[in-house]
């Protein structure tokens, strides 16, 4: 089963990516947790991503394809996945299509996570992200069993400095202008499902349980 999460940044895309991959044993492939690690790493690759990062932009096209191809081509994928913050623009959705056609495969879904910018704030002053696993936590909504600390790995939690106001809201600027168009995109593919994100956790992955039910063997 191949899946794109979409939605503004902050909407639930990797809370609920991570509860999928869990449950159906497919990998859950975040660009953004890619960059974070290799910035941590010191990586050429995590220097020039970083710079684009910390103003709210997207890292380049060309540079976001050739990390995620090298993914693909891992073990782990050949059953499918979850992607989480990719595609990100038209062009890397064009190039997902036709690097998966190139094999005779597709995509199954694209799960809008629908929550208004409002929320989006709020979601992200309260996010706490462990830089060790990418385990993500909110202050209030979800909050870890000891404070800072993450449950899964008992790694650090950090806000990140993308989630600060002044860049939550670039880059909500950002996905509206070069990442909303994929909502028609895949639309226009018939894979498109939308969830309403502003319910809590549980309710939103019941709901994208149910539209997956379809498509898995119980
Ligand atoms: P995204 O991957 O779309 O950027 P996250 O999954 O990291 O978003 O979620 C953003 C923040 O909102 C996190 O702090 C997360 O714990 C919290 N969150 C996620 N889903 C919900 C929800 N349904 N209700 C309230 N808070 C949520
Ligand atoms: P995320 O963790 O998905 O919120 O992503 C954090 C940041 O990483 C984004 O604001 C972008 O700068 C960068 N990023 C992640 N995924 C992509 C992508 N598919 N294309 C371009 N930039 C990305």
């Amino acid at each position: 089963m191949k899946i794109v999460m979409l939605g503004a940044p902050g909407a639930g895309k990797g809370t609920q990516a991570k509860m999928i991959a869990e449950k159906y044993g497919i990998p859950h492939i975040s660009t953004g947790d890619i960059f974070r690690a290799n910035i941590k790493n010191g990586t050429e690759l995590g220097k020039k991503a970083k710079t684009y990062m910390d103003q709210g932009a997207l890292v380049p096209d060309e540079l976001t394809l050739e990390l995620i191809m090298d993914r693909f081509a891992k073990d782990d994928c050949k059953d499918g996945y979850v992607l989480d913050g990719f595609p990100r623009t038209i062009p890397q959705a064009e190039a997902l299509r036709r690097a998966l056609s190139e094999k005779g495969d597709k995509l199954d879904y694209a799960i809008n996570v629908e929550v208004p910018d409002e929320n989006i704030v709020n979601r992200m002053a309260g996010r706490r992200a462990c830089l060790s696993c990418g385990g993500t936590y909110h202050i209030v909504y979800n909050p870890t069993k000891k404070e800072g600390i993450c449950d899964a790995c008992g790694g650090e939690l950090v806000l990140r400095d993308d989630d600060k106001p002044e860049t939550v809201a670039k880059r909500l600027d950002v996905y509206h202008t070069q990442t909303q168009p994929l909502i028609e995109f895949y639309a226009g593919e018939k894979i498109l499902k939308e969830v309403d994100g502003t319910k809590d956790v549980a309710e939103v992955f019941d709901a994208i349980t149910a539209i997956l039910a379809g498509s898995v063997d119980a």
